[in-house]
């Protein structure tokens, strides 16, 4: 049931200590390797020396996704080129995409969390586990890959797409784990349905699943569909990948790797820390990451941390689900769509107006996305033909550029409210609900 005993169990003093350590040693490596992290610690007037024990970490500077986005691409790796391994690229979205190189050490790390998350689980050796992450620039395909190697079970690189192949596999290999986006869970569930596949007979004990906010109605449905128990795994590229946190059997947050992870919660307006159990946004400091190490990364996702001995018998500080972001990123089933990639798209056809409005919603478990947009003068009618053309012209330009299948409704010239300050554009009625925070 544990991966790693003695790190996952470790008594919290010695915890801190070895945070501690790592914290000193960290932040000696960034000073001397990245001009970025010795340039913002001068102008605080903070040498290395001055960061003596974990508690000191508040003495340290932020860094934002800006930061990584200004120092485009390598301005933050720490590693020299010939030591990096492999380099993710995060979605890109307003600007440049995020870049991150990875040590073999990196690898290794990130492979070992993955494998505490996996035998969580109840994954071992004896396990047939397929990865329906997408495997490419995003992290989660290979991260999962990784740790389910790591422990010794048998890896069937799925990837998404494939769905009805992908099941017959289940079936025929008798595959016991999954990984997926909970949102891809009920993809599968519901074409199970379609080929006529019965739960009785798969093989699936234990689902992984995150890179999205997920609810505790959605984990019943999908565990009743699919007759296996569904373990939240979360984490982010900007500080390694999936694997950051994992839930055990409990189901009372996920415990982060805190011995690689270092946790806070910060009130995101007064950036001043926040005591365990109030919610605030999540900050990571990587203490062992060799290639792009970040000094307290805010990563935007809003939850609390619970401290004391889960009644699993890990004392790894757990995470509550996440309520959502501080920014105004939106994770259409599982991909991450900003409004002005939206906006790019009905920019780039000359039939529309820069007027519109993204409605996402949450229909039985899945997200929807709705795009209304007005149609320019020239181009508007009442003829169903015309605005059907209109409408799939838009909806297949959103889909091939951005990936999201959208509902888009053609709008008569002028009938979207005008703002004279900020537009609203976006309207997210999704209530992500949350069993532990309030
Ligand atoms: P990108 O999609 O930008 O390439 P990531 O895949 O690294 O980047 O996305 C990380 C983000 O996904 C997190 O910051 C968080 O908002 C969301 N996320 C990941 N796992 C979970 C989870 N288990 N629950 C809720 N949100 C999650
Ligand atoms: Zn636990």
């Amino acid at each position: 049931m544990f991966w790693n005993r003695e790190i996952e169990c470790m008594p919290r003093e010695q915890m801190r200590q070895l945070q501690g350590q790592r914290l000193v040693a960290l932040v000696k490596y960034v000073y001397d390797h990245v001009p970025f992290y010795r340039k913002k610690m001068d102008d605080l007037g903070l040498q290395p020396g001055d960061i003596r024990s974990i508690d000191d970490i508040t003495k340290l500077p932020f860094t934002t996704k800006q930061d990584l986005r200004d120092n485009y691409p390598f301005g933050l790796q720490a590693a020299p080129a010939d030591r990096i391994v492999r380099i993710h690229a995060s979605s890109g979205t307003t600007g440049n995409p995020t870049i991150v190189g990875y040590t073999r050490k990196d690898i290794e790390v990130w492979a070992e969390c993955v494998s505490r998350c996996l035998t969580a689980a109840h994954m071992d050796k004896n396990d047939r586990f397929s990865v329906s992450y997408g495997y490419g620039l995003f992290t989660g395909g290979l991260g999962l890959h990784y740790g389910v190697e790591n422990i010794g079970a048998a890896v069937i690189p799925a990837s998404t797409g494939n769905t009805e192949k992908h099941l017959k596999l289940m079936r025929d290999l008798q595959i016991t784990g999954t990984a997926a986006t909970p949102s891809y869970m009920l993809y599968l569930a519901e074409t199970m349905d379609k080929l006529g596949i019965s739960k009785d007979e798969l093989a699936l004990k234990s689902a992984v699943c995150g890179a999205e906010p997920w609810t505790e109605e959605m984990r019943q449905e999908i565990q009743n569909r699919m007759g296996l128990k569904m373990y939240n795994i979360y984490g982010l590229s900007e500080v390694v990948g999936p694997g950051v946190s994992y839930e055990c059997d409990c189901q009372h947050g996920s415990h982060i790797c805190e011995d690689h992870y270092y946790p806070e919660i910060i009130n995101p307006y007064t950036l001043q820390p926040l005591p365990y159990g109030e919610s605030g946004e999540l900050v990571f400091t990587t203490l062992t990451k060799e290639g792009m190490p970040v000094l307290r990364y805010r990563t935007r996702d809003i939850c609390s941390l619970i401290d004391g001995t889960c009644e699993c018998g890990r004392t790894n500080i757990r995470m509550s689900n996440i309520l959502g972001r501080s920014d105004d990123m939106l994770i259409i089933r599982g991909i991450n769509v900003f409004p002005s990639q939206i906006e790019s798209v009905i920019l780039s056809l000359e039939e529309f107006e820069p007027r519109y409005m993204i409605v996402v919603d949450r229909v039985n478990n899945l997200d929807t996305i709705q795009v209304q947009v007005e149609v320019r003068k020239e181009f508007y009618s009442t003829d169903t033909v015309v605005e059907l053309s209109l409408k799939k012209k838009l909806a297949g330009k959103l889909q091939s550029v951005i990936a999201i299948k959208a509902d888009v409704k053609i709008m008569a010239p002028g009938s979207i409210e005008r703002y004279q300050g900020k537009s609203v554009r976006v309207i997210d009625n999704r209530q992500i609900k949350n069993k532990f925070v309030k």
